[in-house]
């Protein structure tokens, strides 16, 4: 049987903590999942120091995006969907203070934030986020496991592995998708839009109570990344100095308005004045908004990484405040559930890691989820929500990843306000024209992009080695 992997929407769209989701939110899965194992095989207890070595892009972007601290987050013991975040600077600074930390909560053992995290310029050859955690214990013996954060937060230690769980997976799907091709077939056969089909995909795997409630949660999180992102002034964290720019361009836009909740900030948006400039203006402050609160640590959405994770709300929150007045959840609902599965196609068929495909991998991917969701929820067919999805990727083919300082700022933010207006284009585009004689395949741009990641140079595939991570230094900004 051929392997196949059957992702659902909860995959695509993770709640997490920024600011990044292969090199923050991966890695403190990676320590979660060894705590586990020690714990398994019954030498928690035994365990009196930890080393954690990263490697390849964890270890030349790790700083600038939080790898050491995910991943002694992830020690701790702490998980991030639901971490307090406001716990994470007094607990990274009592570490630093006492040199002590404390093993899922239950065993002090000695550890130094300097001496015990190793970085290490080398790559493995599985992929180029890796890591290893070792362990010496009471015995004298020591024990390690290495994992791999492969985009997005997910995180595997290796293919052969992986492979058995994934043919699971794989049948408890009703409508087993690989391609865009399998997507529009199951549509035609079915008479049904993508939403539905990959409705009824998530039904196989949970009750229906828990797909509404946790997409609600999901919705929840990313209208309060934008909100406050929308009404946090300062300065960024990590040292370029990047002031917050949400919150004027929110003041400007939202006037005298009054409102007390978020659900009211809705209804005040939408009394706003409706220009070109302004829609411009307000779609780009809700992305910047979220990845201000991305790059500060806050809590977003991964989609499908963080570093992306303004552009899907951006979009939804433009079609819910400028375009449809009238729109609920069960459109936000069929936007998420569309967003997720066209994310999975790239996940499937190229990649959605940076350190594997630049920045066409997270910005280009998101803006093709958005794209592919507004143009479902505004009625478009299935080969026109594909062609949206198609267009707004091959706008994106060869962007390249290149944070300055290491630092998921610049260029990440703005990028996010143009992945997003990207996607409103591309939707528009695709229901405008006549997608089932369309050029380029969904499935084509997907192969296109994977085939491009690999001819990529490394400098430009999250190791901040090239491009505006070399021609700006710290000491411009
Ligand atoms: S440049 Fe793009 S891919 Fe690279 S860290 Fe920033 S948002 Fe992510």
């Amino acid at each position: 049987m051929q392997k196949i992997e059957s992702i659902s929407v909860f995959d695509m769209l993770k709640i997490g903590v920024g600011p990044s989701s292969s090199h923050t939110l991966g890695p403190w899965r990676a320590a979660e999942r060894w705590i586990g194992e020690l714990k398994q095989a019954r030498k928690f207890d035994e365990v009196e120091k930890v080393t954690i070595n990263l490697y390849g892009s964890l270890s030349l972007t790790g700083k600038g995006h939080a790898t050491d601290l995910a991943s002694v987050l992830g020690l701790l013991g702490y998980d991030p969907v639901t971490v307090p975040v406001e716990n994470i600077d007094p607990e990274i600074n009592n570490i630093r203070t006492f040199n002590r930390l404390n093993l899922n909560g239950e065993r002090s053992i000695d550890f130094s934030l300097e001496n015990d995290i190793v970085f290490n310029k080398k790559f493995l050859p599985f992929h180029p986020n890796g890591m290893k955690f070792t362990a010496r214990l009471s015995s004298g013996k020591t024990t390690s496991s290495t994992f791999y954060s492969i985009g997005g937060g997910f995180v595997v230690k290796e293919e052969r592995k992986n492979a058995k769980k994934q043919l699971k997976k794989f049948k408890e799907f009703p409508f087993p998708i690989v391609k865009g091709t399998d997507l529009a077939a199951f549509c035609k056969q079915e008479n049904k839009k993508i939403s539905e089909i990959v409705y009824e995909n998530e039904k196989s795997l949970r009750t229906e109570e828990e797909i509404d409630s946790g997409l609600k949660a999901v919705w929840d999180v990313m209208l309060e990344s934008m909100y406050l992102g929308c009404h946090t002034e300062g300065t960024l964290p990590g040292g370029l100095n990047v002031r917050r720019r949400a919150p004027d361009s929110h003041k400007k836009l939202i006037g005298d308005s009054k409102y007390d909740t978020k659900e009211e900030w809705i209804e005040a948006i939408r009394n706003t004045e409706v220009k070109f400039r302004s829609i411009l203006k307000w779609v780009s402050c809700f992305a910047l908004g979220v990845n201000e609160v991305n790059a500060s640590l806050g809590r977003v959405v991964t989609a499908p990484t963080n570093g992306s994770a303004g552009v899907i709300p951006a979009v939804l929150m433009y079609y819910l405040t400028i375009e449809n007045h009238n729109a609920g959840f069960e459109k936000i609902k069929q936007f998420l559930l569309v967003a997720g599965e066209i994310g999975s196609l790239f996940k499937k068929g190229a990649t959605i890691s940076a350190a594997m495909g630049g920045c066409q991998a997270e910005i280009g991917v998101s803006s093709s989820m958005a794209a592919g969701a507004l143009a479902e929820v505004m009625g478009g067919t299935p080969e026109q929500v594909m062609m949206a999805s198609e267009i707004a990727m091959e706008h994106h083919l060869g962007l390249t990843c290149d944070p300055i300082a290491g630092l998921v700022q610049i260029p990440c933010i703005e990028r996010n306000s143009m992945g997003a207006i990207k996607a409103i284009n591309a939707a528009e585009m695709a229901m405008d024209a006549d997608s089932i004689h369309a050029k380029v395949p969904l499935d084509k741009v997907i192969e296109t992009m994977w085939e491009t990641a690999k001819d990529m140079n490394s400098k430009y595939k999250e190791t901040s080695e090239g491009g505006l991570a070399v021609r700006v230094s710290l000491s411009d900004c």
